[in-house]
C-alpha cells in the first residue's frame, strides 16, 4: 500500500508557527522594530504606508487589519507581469528614487522566512510522533511526504533518522543537489532504502544560484536567513557566487519555472500516480492554489489502477462548523463525494496514523 501525506500549513500551526495571516503582524510586531534602519525594513516601511496606510513602527498594531500575504504578492507580480508601477515602487529600476518591486517581493519572501524560521515557542511533536509511529507500524518507507510548507520540522524529523537514530533511512528531496559533489559536506545523495519528501513551494533550507543554477542544501538549518544576516554565508557550494531562496508563495500567479522546482513537481505526481491513498494534513485547499488542482485532477483522471482514495485531517480547536462544512464541500466538489473528510486534525492523525489507514482502505 503506498501512501502520500500532504502537510498544509495547518501542520506547522499544529507545532506553533504562524499562519498565514499573522505573518505580517507578527515581523512588524517582534523583528522589525530591533531592525528599523536595515535597507529591508525602511523600504517595508514606504511600502505598508503608500499602499496600505499603515504604518508599521507608529500604528497600533494591535488593531491594524493587515492585507493578507496572497494579496501582497498578488498586487505585486501583476505589476511585473504588466511591467507597470506603483507610488515609490517601480519595476524598472531606470530611476533610483524609486524602490524595485522585485527586491520588495525579495524582501516580503525574507520577512516570511524570518517569522517562520524558529520562532518562540515552536515545537515539533507531531511531525516526530507521526514518524515514530510510521515506522513503527512498518509504513515510513511506502510513505511520501508533499510539503506546501517551507519551515524544515518534517525535513529535520525525517533526517535525524539517518544522522542520529542510525536508521539506514536517507531523505530524499528529489532535487540534484550541489552537496552531493562537494567533498566538505555531511550530506551524501541519496542511496537505498529513501524517503521521499516533495517541497513543492521551496524550502528555507535551500539555497538557488541563479548564476550556475546549482541547488545548496543547508542540512538543519534555515539557509536562506544566512540571506538576511551575513550574506557572505549564502553562497553557492558549486560555484561561490551568492544565491537566492526558492520559496513560491501561495498567489494566482505563482512562478514555478525553476527548474528544481519542476523536477519536484513532477516527481510529486508520479508519487500521486502510484498511490493508493491521499492524505491531506492541515490543508484548506485554497482557492489559490489553482496549481495543486491542477495536480490533483491530472493525477485523479490518469490513473492505471482504482482511483485514490482521498482522508482529510484539518480540524482544530476553535474551528466553526459552518467553516468545516465550508471546507468539506470544497474538498468534495472539487475532489468528488468519496472524500473522507474526518472532523479531525494533524495532531489526531499523528497519534495513531495505522489506525486510520486501515479504516480508509475498507
Ligand atoms: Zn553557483
Amino acid at each position: 500500500m503506498k501512501i502520500c501525506i500532504f502537510l498544509g500549513a495547518g501542520a506547522s500551526a499544529a507545532e506553533n508557527l504562524p499562519i498565514q495571516n499573522e505573518l505580517f503582524s507578527n515581523y512588524f510586531k517582534y523583528i522589525l522594530p530591533n531592525d528599523k534602519d536595515s535597507k529591508m525594513n525602511k523600504e517595508l516601511r514606504i511600502f505598508f504606508k503608500d499602499t496600505f496606510d499603515i504604518d508599521v513602527l507608529e500604528d497600533n498594531l494591535d488593531k491594524v487589519k493587515f492585507p493578507t500575504f496572497e494579496e501582497v504578492i498578488g498586487i505585486l507580480d501583476m505589476a511585473e507581469q504588466r511591467r507597470e508601477s506603483f507610488k515609490n515602487f517601480g519595476t524598472e529600476t531606470y530611476d533610483n528614487k524609486n524602490g524595485s518591486i522585485n527586491i520588495l517581493r525579495q524582501y516580503l519572501i525574507l520577512l516570511t522566512a524570518n517569522s517562520i524560521n524558529n520562532p518562540p515557542k515552536s515545537s515539533h511533536k507531531y511531525h516526530e510522533l507521526l514518524i515514530k509511529n510510521l515506522i513503527k507500524e512498518n509504513l515510513l518507507l511506502d510513505t511520501t511526504f508533499i510539503s506546501v510548507n517551507y519551515d524544515i520540522h518534517i525535513d529535520n524529523n525525517l533526517s535525524k533518522l539517518y544522522d542520529t537514530y542510525k536508521i539506514p533511512l536517507m531523505l530524499d528531496y528529489g532535487v540534484d543537489l550541489a552537496n552531493f559533489y562537494h567533498k566538505n559536506t555531511s550530506w551524501k545523495k541519496p542511496e537505498g532504502d529513501c524517503i521521499k519528501l516533495y517541497k513543492i513551494h521551496g524550502s528555507l533550507n535551500w539555497l538557488y544560484c541563479p548564476i550556475c543554477s546549482s541547488l545548496t542544501l543547508t542540512p538543519y538549518e534555515g539557509g536562506v536567513m544566512r540571506i538576511l544576516n551575513n550574506i557572505d554565508e549564502a553562497r553557492c557550494l558549486n560555484c561561490g557566487e551568492r544565491t537566492i531562496p526558492i520559496i513560491v508563495p501561495p498567489t494566482y500567479f505563482k512562478n514555478m519555472s525553476n527548474v528544481h522546482l519542476s523536477n519536484v513537481w513532477i516527481k510529486a505526481e508520479k508519487a500521486l500516480r502510484q498511490a493508493d491513498l491521499l492524505i491531506f494534513c492541515g490543508y484548506s485547499f485554497p482557492d489559490a492554489d489553482i496549481h495543486i488542482k491542477y495536480l490533483l485532477k491530472r493525477v485523479q483522471t490518469s490513473r492505471e489502477k482504482y482511483s485514490l482514495k482521498i482522508m482529510v485531517f484539518n480540524n482544530h480547536e476553535n474551528k466553526t462548523i459552518s467553516a468545516l462544512k465550508k471546507e468539506e464541500d470544497r474538498y468534495k466538489r472539487f475532489l468528488g463525494k468519496k472524500v473522507i473528510f474526518t472532523r479531525l486534525s494533524f495532531q489526531d492523525f499523528a497519534q495513531d496514523p495505522m489506525g486510520f489507514i486501515t479504516k480508509a482502505s475498507k
